[in-house]
């Protein structure tokens, strides 16, 4: 799941990207607003972690700009301390949440997952699929109760697949939501990615439509 982050200072948005990796998510970092606005107008994120005092254009104007182009994924914002002014203006431009600075990591996280489940991204911490279960909060799979051993990209196949259960996904798409911006993956890597994951499962949950991509069924 893409996550954009928009910070300015290096060292907060290191941290925040470190979090989200932690946490199963595929982060990626924008530094100025500009950057910001032409990302979320034309790439796919799950969601934003926006900072209002940024290079270029301010956080306001990037959330304003994205909401007047029908750019909808839930924002939270990150501002200053005691400026409540800010907190208003925010909310007034569309943000679905704030936090303010300096926040614990552990929090962002509980705030996005929340965010991603009300606006129906993230569905629950604990999704199945047949005798597959996949726990986001503890990062594990259990086949059969029993758990698997996976890789931390295995996992963020496999919880993307789930989140997209009923859905064919592309190639280009899986790979685009598990692989950080930095890798560049081959052009079979998902394919050995898959085949070695499927191994480690143990079960055909994960059913390849040729020409197509991949699906995890409903079960029904
Ligand atoms: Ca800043």
């Amino acid at each position: 799941m893409r996550i954009l982050i928009v910070e300015d200072e290096g060292k907060i948005a290191t941290s925040i990207k470190e979090a989200l990796e932690n946490s199963g998510f595929v982060p990626e970092i924008a530094t100025d607003g500009e950057d910001a606005w032409f990302r979320g107008g034309t790439e796919d994120y799950a969601a934003a972690i926006l900072d209002i005092g940024l290079p270029k254009l301010d956080g306001l104007s990037v959330l304003r700009n994205w909401r007047n182009e029908q750019v909808n994924m839930p924002v939270i914002l990150l501002t200053a301390k005691g400026s409540w002014a800010e907190r208003v203006d925010g909310i007034d431009a569309g943000a679905d949440d704030y936090l303010v600075k300096p926040f614990h990591m552990e929090e962002l996280i509980a705030r996005l997952r929340a965010l991603l489940r009300r606006s129906g991204v993230e569905k629950q911490t604990r999704l199945h699929a047949g005798d597959l279960v996949l726990d986001t909060k503890q990062m594990r799979v259990l086949v059969d109760g029993n758990p698997v051993n996976v890789t931390p990209l295995e996992f963020r196949l496999l919880n993307y697949l789930m989140h997209q259960r009923g859905r064919v996904v592309s190639q280009e798409e899986l790979a685009s939501n598990i692989y950080y911006q930095d890798q560049e993956p081959d052009s079979n890597a998902v394919e050995v990615l898959l085949g070695r994951l499927r191994r480690k499962l143990k079960t055909d949950i994960i059913q390849t439509r040729r020409g197509f991509g991949y699906i995890i069924g409903d079960g029904e």
